[in-house]
């Protein structure tokens, strides 16, 4: 239903939970996120079934970091609880996934991941998405990420972290609104231009097909075939 990512200098849980609470409108059924930042390894989660605010009340101390991708869920493939809100990590806590859509394989792909012994943590279509990034042996986050939505059928807006590139957020579109917010030193991604109008109104909106690459003070766009596409930002106009 709704996305949110971050990546730059700031806190990012705070701001997260702000860009989500933009989105609330839309209706959802339960929300969640994952944070880090360059210095540690490791990706820190939170979810929960139910409003932004009961996240927010479960929102451990110490749960710092300057990068991270946050999710509101409206359930289409399992029942709203914590375990199927978004993100969904794999076992070793490396990939995690935010989707916005419905992955109409995922069925067959859960059944062949299971078949290879894989065991899902969730109801969700979204989680065959990360086992498929976790599983694939390409070199860069985002040709896993590729290689994922080569055998992914359906629609999706997703954004992707992983604990090895850690200095990165990768987003992809096909069928589900996908945002770049382009800051000083900061970038941001949004489902809905809603949450990141408070920090930027510079942004480009990424066509079915798209992916794109944020760091903190760099961008880039491409097609889901690899090929470097033009993005120029543009200025949104927006009465608060
Ligand atoms: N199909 C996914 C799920 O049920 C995502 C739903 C959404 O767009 O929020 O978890």
């Amino acid at each position: 239903c709704g996305i949110v990512g971050y990546i730059g200098k700031r806190d990012v849980a705070p701001l997260l939970l702000e860009g989500l609470a933009r989105l609330e409108y839309r209706g959802y059924d339960s929300a969640g996120m994952v944070v880090t930042s360059p210095k540690s390894s490791g990706l820190k989660m939170v979810k929960a079934k139910g409003r932004v605010r009961d996240l927010e009340a479960r929102v451990p101390k110490r749960f710092t970091g300057t990068t991270g991708i946050a999710h509101t869920r409206w359930a289409t493939h399992g029942a709203p609880s914590d375990v199927n809100s978004h993100p969904h990590l794999d076992p070793e806590n490396k990939v995690a996934v935010v989707h916005n859509g419905i992955v109409d394989n995922a069925a067959e792909l859960r059944a062949k991941l299971e078949a290879d012994g894989v065991v899902f943590a969730s109801e969700t279509d979204t989680e065959v998405i990360t086992h498929l990034v976790a599983r694939s042996e390409a070199g860069t986050l985002e040709e896993k990420v590729r290689e994922a939505l080569k055998v992914i059928e359906g629609t999706y807006g997703i954004a992707v972290m992983h604990a090895d590139f850690n200095d990165r957020i990768v987003v992809a579109r096909n069928g589900s609104p996908v945002i770049l917010g382009i800051g000083e030193k900061e970038m941001l991604v949004a489902s809905d231009v809603a949450a990141l109008i408070a920090h930027t109104r510079q942004v480009v909106t990424l066509d079915d097909g798209e992916m794109a690459t944020l760091k903190a003070d760099d961008f880039r766009t491409y097609t889901t075939s690899g090929a470097t596409t033009t993005a120029t930002p543009e200025t949104v106009e927006w009465e608060a």
